[in-house]
Protein backbone atom coordinates (compact mmCIF):
# COMPACT_ATOMS: atom_id res chain seq x y z
CA UNK A 1 0.00 0.00 0.00
CA UNK A 2 1.73 3.11 -1.13
CA UNK A 3 0.78 6.25 1.12
CA UNK A 4 0.94 10.06 -0.51
CA UNK A 5 -0.54 12.69 0.29
CA UNK A 6 -2.71 14.36 -2.46
CA UNK A 7 -1.43 17.62 -2.44
CA UNK A 8 1.89 17.11 -2.62
CA UNK A 9 2.39 14.01 -3.76
CA UNK A 10 5.44 15.34 -6.19
CA UNK A 11 7.31 16.27 -4.00
CA UNK A 12 8.72 12.81 -2.60
CA UNK A 13 11.27 14.90 -0.09
CA UNK A 14 8.72 15.39 2.35
CA UNK A 15 7.75 11.89 2.29
CA UNK A 16 8.20 9.84 5.73
CA UNK A 17 8.60 5.80 4.65
CA UNK A 18 7.73 3.51 6.94
CA UNK A 19 8.20 -0.41 6.37
CA UNK A 20 5.58 -1.81 8.25
CA UNK A 21 7.55 -2.41 11.46
CA UNK A 22 9.75 -5.29 10.27
CA UNK A 23 13.19 -4.34 9.96
CA UNK A 24 15.20 -3.69 7.22
CA UNK A 25 13.57 -3.40 4.01
CA UNK A 26 14.81 -6.48 1.49
CA UNK A 27 16.01 -6.00 -1.87
CA UNK A 28 14.29 -8.76 -3.28
CA UNK A 29 11.14 -10.17 -3.17
CA UNK A 30 7.96 -8.71 -2.11
CA UNK A 31 7.52 -5.39 0.39
CA UNK A 32 4.15 -3.22 1.32
CA UNK A 33 5.32 0.38 1.88
CA UNK A 34 3.49 3.02 3.96
CA UNK A 35 4.45 6.44 3.21
CA UNK A 36 3.06 9.45 4.82
CA UNK A 37 3.61 13.44 4.05
CA UNK A 38 5.68 14.73 6.89
CA UNK A 39 4.08 18.28 6.95
CA UNK A 40 0.41 16.92 7.17
CA UNK A 41 1.66 14.02 9.45
CA UNK A 42 3.05 16.52 11.76
CA UNK A 43 0.63 19.17 11.85
CA UNK A 44 -2.38 16.33 12.15
CA UNK A 45 -0.13 15.31 14.91
CA UNK A 46 0.08 18.63 16.71
CA UNK A 47 -3.57 18.97 16.77
CA UNK A 48 -4.43 15.14 17.96
CA UNK A 49 -1.70 16.04 21.21
CA UNK A 50 -4.41 19.02 21.44
CA UNK A 51 -7.78 16.97 21.41
CA UNK A 52 -5.65 14.62 23.94
CA UNK A 53 -5.28 17.51 26.42
CA UNK A 54 -9.16 18.70 25.43
CA UNK A 55 -10.29 15.76 26.71
CA UNK A 56 -8.79 15.31 30.45
CA UNK A 57 -5.92 13.33 29.23
CA UNK A 58 -2.42 13.91 30.21
CA UNK A 59 -1.05 13.80 26.72
CA UNK A 60 2.62 14.03 28.33
CA UNK A 61 1.93 10.19 29.98
CA UNK A 62 4.12 7.51 28.74
CA UNK A 63 1.31 5.36 27.28
CA UNK A 64 0.19 8.06 24.95
CA UNK A 65 3.90 9.15 23.83
CA UNK A 66 3.69 8.16 20.60
CA UNK A 67 -0.19 8.37 19.81
CA UNK A 68 -0.88 11.74 18.55
CA UNK A 69 1.64 10.63 15.48
CA UNK A 70 0.06 7.50 15.49
CA UNK A 71 -3.31 8.44 15.38
CA UNK A 72 -2.04 11.01 12.57
CA UNK A 73 -1.14 8.19 10.54
CA UNK A 74 -4.06 6.22 11.01
CA UNK A 75 -6.44 8.83 9.74
CA UNK A 76 -4.63 9.27 6.83
CA UNK A 77 -4.60 5.78 6.02
CA UNK A 78 -8.37 5.49 6.71
CA UNK A 79 -8.87 8.60 4.26
CA UNK A 80 -6.72 7.54 1.58
CA UNK A 81 -9.43 7.07 -0.89
CA UNK A 82 -9.55 10.97 -1.26
CA UNK A 83 -6.13 10.58 -3.69
CA UNK A 84 -7.68 8.09 -5.94
CA UNK A 85 -9.62 8.45 -9.06
CA UNK A 86 -11.76 5.65 -9.08
CA UNK A 87 -13.11 6.06 -12.45
CA UNK A 88 -9.16 6.11 -13.52
CA UNK A 89 -9.00 2.45 -12.17
CA UNK A 90 -11.50 1.23 -14.13
CA UNK A 91 -10.57 3.00 -17.40
CA UNK A 92 -7.19 1.48 -17.55
CA UNK A 93 -8.31 -1.95 -16.80
CA UNK A 94 -11.05 -2.29 -19.40
CA UNK A 95 -11.01 -4.96 -21.82
CA UNK A 96 -12.98 -5.80 -24.86
CA UNK A 97 -14.91 -9.01 -24.21
CA UNK A 98 -18.39 -10.38 -25.61
CA UNK A 99 -19.82 -11.82 -22.39
CA UNK A 100 -23.07 -10.93 -21.42
CA UNK A 101 -24.04 -12.90 -18.29
CA UNK A 102 -24.19 -11.03 -14.68
CA UNK A 103 -20.41 -10.34 -13.75
CA UNK A 104 -20.67 -10.82 -9.53
CA UNK A 105 -18.04 -9.74 -6.97
CA UNK A 106 -19.77 -10.66 -3.77
CA UNK A 107 -18.23 -9.89 -0.12
CA UNK A 108 -16.44 -7.50 -0.36
CA UNK A 109 -15.09 -6.11 2.83
CA UNK A 110 -15.77 -2.23 4.03
CA UNK A 111 -14.30 0.00 6.38
CA UNK A 112 -15.66 3.24 6.27
CA UNK A 113 -15.95 6.57 8.54
CA UNK A 114 -19.36 8.08 8.90
CA UNK A 115 -19.07 12.18 8.15
CA UNK A 116 -21.50 13.03 11.07
CA UNK A 117 -19.13 11.39 13.91
CA UNK A 118 -15.87 9.74 11.99
CA UNK A 119 -16.48 6.83 13.15
CA UNK A 120 -16.14 3.68 11.70
CA UNK A 121 -18.86 1.93 9.64
CA UNK A 122 -18.11 -1.96 8.55
CA UNK A 123 -19.31 -4.65 5.95
CA UNK A 124 -19.56 -6.19 3.08
CA UNK A 125 -20.67 -4.58 -0.86
CA UNK A 126 -21.86 -6.77 -3.29
CA UNK A 127 -21.22 -5.53 -6.67
CA UNK A 128 -22.54 -6.49 -10.50
CA UNK A 129 -22.70 -5.79 -13.92
CA UNK A 130 -23.92 -7.38 -17.06
CA UNK A 131 -21.02 -6.18 -19.19
CA UNK A 132 -22.21 -4.44 -22.82
CA UNK A 133 -18.49 -4.93 -25.08
CA UNK A 134 -16.14 -4.28 -22.01
CA UNK A 135 -15.29 -5.76 -18.59
CA UNK A 136 -12.57 -4.84 -16.36
CA UNK A 137 -10.69 -7.08 -13.57
CA UNK A 138 -12.42 -8.36 -11.10
CA UNK A 139 -10.01 -6.94 -8.23
CA UNK A 140 -10.68 -3.45 -10.08
CA UNK A 141 -14.49 -3.73 -8.80
CA UNK A 142 -12.85 -4.20 -5.13
CA UNK A 143 -10.55 -1.29 -5.65
CA UNK A 144 -13.25 0.93 -6.72
CA UNK A 145 -15.42 0.15 -3.26
CA UNK A 146 -12.16 1.12 -1.29
CA UNK A 147 -11.55 4.14 -3.18
CA UNK A 148 -14.91 5.11 -1.79
CA UNK A 149 -15.01 3.78 1.31
CA UNK A 150 -11.22 5.37 2.63
CA UNK A 151 -13.00 8.89 2.66
CA UNK A 152 -15.73 10.82 4.92
CA UNK A 153 -18.93 8.81 3.96
CA UNK A 154 -22.75 7.66 4.06
CA UNK A 155 -23.38 4.31 3.16
CA UNK A 156 -26.33 5.63 0.83
CA UNK A 157 -23.70 8.18 -0.94
CA UNK A 158 -21.30 5.47 -0.83
CA UNK A 159 -23.39 2.60 -2.67
CA UNK A 160 -24.58 5.01 -5.35
CA UNK A 161 -20.87 7.01 -6.09
CA UNK A 162 -19.86 2.68 -6.75
CA UNK A 163 -22.87 2.33 -9.17
CA UNK A 164 -22.05 5.48 -11.05
CA UNK A 165 -18.81 4.74 -11.12
CA UNK A 166 -19.18 1.64 -12.74
CA UNK A 167 -22.26 2.67 -14.94
CA UNK A 168 -20.32 5.42 -16.22
CA UNK A 169 -16.89 3.90 -17.51
CA UNK A 170 -18.08 0.59 -18.48
CA UNK A 171 -21.24 1.35 -19.48
CA UNK A 172 -22.89 -1.95 -18.84
CA UNK A 173 -26.26 -3.08 -19.29
CA UNK A 174 -26.85 -2.77 -15.84
CA UNK A 175 -25.26 -2.58 -12.61
CA UNK A 176 -26.09 -3.75 -8.97
CA UNK A 177 -24.48 -2.51 -5.57
CA UNK A 178 -25.74 -3.60 -2.53
CA UNK A 179 -23.68 -2.83 0.63
CA UNK A 180 -24.90 -4.47 4.38
CA UNK A 181 -22.77 -2.23 7.14
CA UNK A 182 -22.95 -1.65 10.95
CA UNK A 183 -22.29 1.54 12.11
CA UNK A 184 -20.14 2.14 15.25
CA UNK A 185 -21.82 5.40 15.79
CA UNK A 186 -24.80 4.07 16.15
CA UNK A 187 -23.96 0.72 18.69
CA UNK A 188 -21.24 2.76 20.51
CA UNK A 189 -23.36 6.04 21.39
CA UNK A 190 -26.96 7.09 20.65
CA UNK A 191 -29.23 4.73 20.56
CA UNK A 192 -27.47 1.86 21.16
CA UNK A 193 -28.71 -1.09 19.07
CA UNK A 194 -25.54 -3.28 19.12
CA UNK A 195 -26.82 -6.02 16.00
CA UNK A 196 -28.56 -4.03 13.87
CA UNK A 197 -27.48 -4.00 9.87
CA UNK A 198 -28.22 -0.91 7.65
CA UNK A 199 -28.82 -2.36 4.07
CA UNK A 200 -28.79 -0.06 0.89
CA UNK A 201 -29.08 -0.80 -2.76
CA UNK A 202 -28.79 0.96 -5.86
CA UNK A 203 -29.66 0.03 -9.42
CA UNK A 204 -29.61 0.77 -12.79
CA UNK A 205 -30.55 -0.83 -16.85
CA UNK A 206 -31.10 -4.18 -16.46
CA UNK A 207 -31.01 -4.20 -12.77
CA UNK A 208 -33.84 -2.51 -12.59
CA UNK A 209 -36.14 -5.30 -13.63
CA UNK A 210 -37.21 -7.49 -10.96
CA UNK A 211 -36.26 -10.58 -12.15
CA UNK A 212 -32.41 -9.36 -12.84
CA UNK A 213 -32.49 -7.66 -9.21
CA UNK A 214 -33.90 -11.04 -7.66
CA UNK A 215 -31.41 -13.01 -9.27
CA UNK A 216 -28.58 -10.70 -8.05
CA UNK A 217 -29.94 -10.59 -4.66
CA UNK A 218 -30.25 -14.39 -4.69
CA UNK A 219 -26.95 -15.10 -5.69
CA UNK A 220 -25.36 -13.04 -2.75
CA UNK A 221 -27.78 -14.51 -0.18
CA UNK A 222 -28.33 -10.85 0.70
CA UNK A 223 -31.54 -10.64 3.49
CA UNK A 224 -32.75 -8.03 1.05
CA UNK A 225 -36.39 -8.51 -0.46
ZN1 LIG B 1 -22.32 8.60 12.47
Amino acid sequence: MIKANHLNSDTNKNMEVVNNGFGQLRKTGYSRVDRWDTKTTMKLSKMYQQILSLISEDSDRKGLKGTPVRVAKAIQFLTQGYNYDPKDILSTAKFKEEYKQMVIVKEIELYSLCEHHMIPFFGKAHVAYIPNGYITGLSKIARVVEAYARRLQVQERLTTQIRDCIQETLNPIGVGVVIEAQHLCMMMRGIQKQNSVTTTSAFTGEFLKEATREEFIHIIGSTLH
